[in-house]
């Protein structure tokens, strides 16, 4: 799904977020990517996208070089994985169904194809009952609820998180987190940057430490920090 083969990544300025990492994801996988700030989290995350470009090594997700992929392909990369952010980004004047039926409607899905599968996914999530509810609306559980749906409502190969958790209290986080294993049971494979000692160590999934853009531990089943 994912494989990073001696991934360098050196910034205009200088600045090393990446030195020749590897790392190979398989299908299905469940991987939390912790790491002090700096550490080079983002940039992994914005080489799987296309939005930065290795200095040198190969980016491959689901078998497809991505630093070589033309211009064009790159939206065709994108649709295969889904975003979750610390801070929503929902669309304020958009109910949680909207804003769902919006990610469809940019990829020219037919309106009854919207409607069924919006509901599917809202449903997934919990939500199905504040569809028509505007994110002012939601609590803040709630609209990450949304913000997932709507990252999973083309069906994405791979479903990645930046700090999903990060403006959540732990009773909230424990129903996010229940959602992405949800999710992740459906064959879709998660991969979730987090400073969240407590849910990765309550969660008991794969733990991938980066340190000044290096990974100094990967572990099957790891906790926050190999220190407890
Ligand atoms: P993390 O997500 O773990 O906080 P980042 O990937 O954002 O780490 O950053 C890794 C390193 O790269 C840091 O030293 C950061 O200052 C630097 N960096 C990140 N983005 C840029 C950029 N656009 N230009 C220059 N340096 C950057
Ligand atoms: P949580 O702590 O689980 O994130 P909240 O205590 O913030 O939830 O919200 C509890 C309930 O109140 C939610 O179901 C939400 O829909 C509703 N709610 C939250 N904020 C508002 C608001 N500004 N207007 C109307 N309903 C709201």
């Amino acid at each position: 799904m994912i494989e990073l083969k001696n991934v360098s990544k050196t910034y205009d300025n200088g600045s090393v977020a990446l030195d020749r990492v590897s790392l190979h994801i398989g299908k299905g996988e469940f991987v939390f990517v912790v790491g002090a700030s700096g550490a080079g989290k983002s940039t992994l995350i914005k080489l799987l996208s296309h939005e930065e470009v290795p200095t040198d090594g190969s980016v491959l997700v689901n078998g497809i070089e991505v630093n070589s992929l033309p211009k064009s392909k790159v939206p065709y990369l994108r649709r295969k994985m889904g975003i979750v952010f610390q801070d929503f980004r929902l669309l304020p004047n958009k109910t949680a169904e909207e804003n769902v039926a919006f990610a469809m409607e940019v990829i020219g899905a037919s309106r009854r194809v919207i409607k069924e599968r919006v509901r599917t996914v809202l449903d997934l999530v919990g939500l199905l009952g504040k569809a028509d509810m505007l994110p002012k609306k939601l609590s803040g559980g709630e609209q990450q609820r949304v913000a997932i749906a709507r990252a999973i409502v083309n069906r994405p190969l791979l479903l990645i998180a930046d700090e999903p958790t990060g403006n959540l209290d732990p009773e909230t986080s424990k129903g996010i987190m229940d959602t992405f294993k949800k999710i992740n049971h459906t064959g879709t494979t998660v991969l979730m940057v987090t400073h969240d000692k407590q849910m990765v160590d309550w969660m008991n999934k794969r733990v991938i430490e980066i340190v000044d853009g290096a990974i100094i531990r990967d572990e099957l089943r790891g906790g926050y920090s190999n220190e407890d």
